[in-house]
């Protein structure tokens, strides 16, 4: 079975442990996804992914990260912590065994660090009992994220020279605490808690039973480095009653409890917390393909970022007038792009019909905005013209002046305004028009997005053309009220309104990065008007 890395030989350099060679016999990678946040798993995690062929991954491994195994890898959620039907251990151990003896890679994943509370002992004791190969790859456990994502560091050179970390959960079934309490009362540093949530009220009167002063700072951190990371400083007197569902701010696992000082070093620290869209989730409508440099940006700023594409990009339905316009290319004297798809679609069908760049001779080109310059330069191209509006009438605007008498080859969507052509004809142009890509809307909502939306849970929507906003109307209806419309320009503002919809901000540029900053604006100048 070969290695679906690039370079094999590379990959099995790497393993320090039974180095995988033919791939005759199975093997088992017991990777830590990390505490959350899909980017924080190691670049090694990331590599036995892409080689697995099952992963077994516990509910606490962001599903995200399972996203790197190949297509065709088996996906087993063993879900030890609710949801769905919970594996016991044996089982779990079993399934590992079994699939490894049919000479498949095996990656169980698992939440935080691999050996940190993760019963990973009876899992190779048993790989190592059935003559399974192994290894064991660490990720970032929740105690240490807490000090990057929550600004708690658990050691500090003035206040703490040692951090426990403790299980606030013991195994049902001894008899007698295997924790000695008094030692850890005195324990001369910071103690972090796992699992603590629901027994809280007993390790908490235990440590102050046992000489901990209530008083000691104590922090709670939920989530920590997803984006609905939360953190709550009190004592160690208080953390039961925080916790507690009928008193509390309800706060369900999976949460850390830090005791000791550096759990009263400043919030300002807490930088996660502290950016501007940290805590709205925001929900970006772009085509799948196009939605990253939204998303992107908009994880960067805290927000948690949910996709809803409200249109389909794909192939025109006929290639041929593309294909005629391009063996006559030499004939125009611009060729005008009022989008990044525009140029996508008709620079890579010039490449797919045999062409190069050549193609392109003299011609002029001309670029709405720049989204669409920057899609140009990925072609290593730059266009000629660019307007300081980029709209539409923007841009026919800064092409008027040189129109008269010139031949003009624009390439467009299957739908759209039809300003451009009509005002470089009036500027005294000939215009020629190629469908180089089609748009349609997306039918179906996401039924959890639909929900969320429902639920007032989604503050803000993007709506960044006027297929989109027309798209969105008719998919959602009323339930787009529940959200803020950030709109990219006042065309994209009217067909919004055309359709019952007023935005709740536009942006004064009209780009990705306009829309952000319009948020971001309205974020910032209003905190108590967003959710
Ligand atoms: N192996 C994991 C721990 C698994 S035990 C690790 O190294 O982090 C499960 C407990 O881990 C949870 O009850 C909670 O206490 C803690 N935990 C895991 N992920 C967390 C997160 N993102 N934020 C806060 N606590 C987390």
């Amino acid at each position: 079975m070969p290695l679906p890395d690039a370079n094999p030989s590379d990959a099995e350099r790497r393993g320090p442990m039974f180095p995988r060679t033919t791939g005759e016999r199975g093997f088992v990678y017991l990777v830590g996804a990390g505490p959350g946040d899909p980017r924080l798993i190691t670049l090694r995690g990331v590599e036995c992914l892409r080689r697995a062929d099952v992963v077994l991954y516990d509910y606490l491994a962001n599903p995200r990260v399972v996203e790197h195994a190949p297509a065709s890898a088996e996906r087993v959620c063993v879900g030890k912590h609710g949801r769905s039907r919970i594996w016991t251990q044996e089982e779990i151990n079993l399934r590992m065994i079994e699939e490894a003896r049919l000479g498949k890679t095996v990656v169980r994943l698992k939440g935080g660090d691999s050996t940190v509370f993760a019963r990973i002992a009876e899992e190779t004791e048993a790989l190592l009992a059935a003559g399974v190969p192994f290894e064991i790859v660490p990720g970032i456990t929740a105690a240490l994220a807490a000090g990057a994502y929550a600004g708690i560091p658990i050691t500090h050179r003035d206040f703490a020279s040692a951090a426990a970390v403790v299980t606030g959960q013991e195994h049902p079934e001894k008899e007698c605490s295997a924790l000695d309490w008094g030692a850890l009362a005195h324990f001369p540093g910071t103690l972090v808690f796992y699992m603590g949530v629901t027994t809280a009220r007993r390790w908490t009167e235990e440590l102050i039973r046992h000489g901990k002063a209530p008083t000691t700072p104590a922090a709670i951190v939920r989530r920590c480095s997803l984006p609905d990371q939360r953190t709550l400083r009190c004592t160690l007197a208080e953390v039961a009653d925080r916790l507690d569902p009928q008193q509390g701010e309800r706060i369900r696992p999976p949460a850390i409890v830090i005791v000791g000082h550096v759990a009263s070093l400043s919030p300002a620290l807490a930088w996660f917390e502290r950016r501007p869209l940290f805590g709205q989730a925001v929900l970006v409508t772009r085509p799948r393909d196009q939605a990253w440099e939204l998303e992107d940006h908009l994880t960067e700023l805290g927000a948690d970022v949910l996709l809803q594409p409200a249109i389909e990009i794909s192939d025109p339905s006929d290639w041929r007038p593309v294909d005629a316009a391009l063996a006559r290319l030499d004939e125009f004297d611009w060729l005008a792009f009022t989008s990044a798809n525009g140029v996508r679609y008709l620079l890579d069908r010039l490449l797919a019909t045999g062409r190069d760049l050549r193609t392109l001779g003299n011609v002029r080109l001309a670029a709405i905005g720049p989204g669409t310059a920057r899609a140009l330069e990925a072609y290593h191209l730059r266009p000629d013209l660019q307007p300081e509006r980029f709209d539409a009438e923007g841009l026919a605007a800064a092409l008027a002046p040189q129109a008269a008498g010139k031949q003009f080859l624009l390439a467009r969507a299957s739908r759209g305004r039809d300003v451009l052509p009509r005002l470089l004809q009036e500027a005294g142009a000939a215009v020629e028009q190629i469908v180089v890509y089609t748009s349609t809307d997306v039918a179906q909502p996401d039924e959890e997005i639909s929900e969320r939306l429902v639920r007032g849970e989604i503050a803000w929507v993007t709506v960044t053309s006027s297929a989109i906003a027309r798209s969105l109307a008719a998919l959602f209806g009323d339930e787009l009220r529940q959200a803020r419309l950030a709109s990219i320009s006042p065309i994209t503002s009217q067909t919004l309104r055309e359709s019952g919809h007023e935005p709740a901000v536009e942006a004064s540029e009209y780009t990705m990065s306009g829309v952000i900053a319009a948020i971001v604006e309205s974020s910032t100048d209003s905190p108590s008007s967003t959710p």
